[in-house]
């Protein structure tokens, strides 16, 4: 998976292959798609979700270029494979999901992996977790309308946040910077993802 799905099209951040290499993908999906685990796409987890392709998870891992230090914000958790990658590359991650069977299911995969550092909640993830605000990254892996105001506002300054922004069919990852009160957008790879449902999403 690593060789030939996300070195050549450009996930070659040593930190970010050490991680992925080191989350079992496999473990995060169910037993009857294990088999299928590392291809090249995504894979539904139940209640209509998905886990994202490898090539998106370690894209949007690359791009919060986390040194080990920050405390990040995940809202969709899934099944919670990108959550374990982002807990060996920062010091937290917060993850919000708003789906009760796939919340149960993480935090139950993250119990028995071990990943001491990811704290989880049930809950609407479109107006951020404000009681640990602000965080150093944000990552947002369901796609909404627009960025939600609520999480612009609980990125730290400097912060960074990798979202994927546009219509319920097509959408595009953006990569926003805060930095001295200023918000930067760059536009990073059009993608497919399921819908961000809540108050400042769909
Ligand atoms: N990173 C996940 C991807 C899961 S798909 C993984 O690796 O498995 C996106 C997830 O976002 C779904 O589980 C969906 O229920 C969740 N989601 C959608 N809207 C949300 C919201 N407003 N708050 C929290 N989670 C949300």
């Amino acid at each position: 998976m690593i060789r030939e799905q996300l070195v050549p099209r450009g996930i070659i951040d040593p930190a970010v292959i050490a991680a992925i290499e080191a989350v079992p993908r496999h473990l995060f999906v169910e037993d009857a798609l294990q088999g299928q685990a590392y291809g090249d796409f995504s894979l539904p987890i139940g209640d209509g979700q998905t886990i994202s392709q490898p090539f998106v998870v370690g894209l949007m891992t690359q791009a919060l270029h986390l040194s080990g230090r920050e405390r990040v914000l995940e809202i969709g958790t899934g099944c919670g494979y990108q959550t374990a990658i982002l807990s060996m590359l920062c010091d937290k991650v917060y993850t919000v999901e708003r789906v009760k069977p796939l919340f149960i299911k993480a935090r139950r995969n993250f119990d028995q992996l071990h990943y001491l550092n990811i704290i989880c909640k049930f809950d609407d993830g479109t107006v951020g977790w404000a009681a640990h605000a602000p965080y150093d990254a944000i990552i947002v892996t369901a796609a909404g309308p627009a960025v939600p105001e609520s999480l612009l506002a609980q990125l730290a300054d400097p912060g960074i946040m990798v979202i994927p922004v546009g219509s319920r069919a097509s959408q595009t990852l953006k990569l926003l910077k805060k930095k001295d009160g200023i918000v930067s957008e760059e536009d990073m790879e059009n993608v497919r993802f399921v819908k961000l449902i809540g108050r400042e999403g769909w």
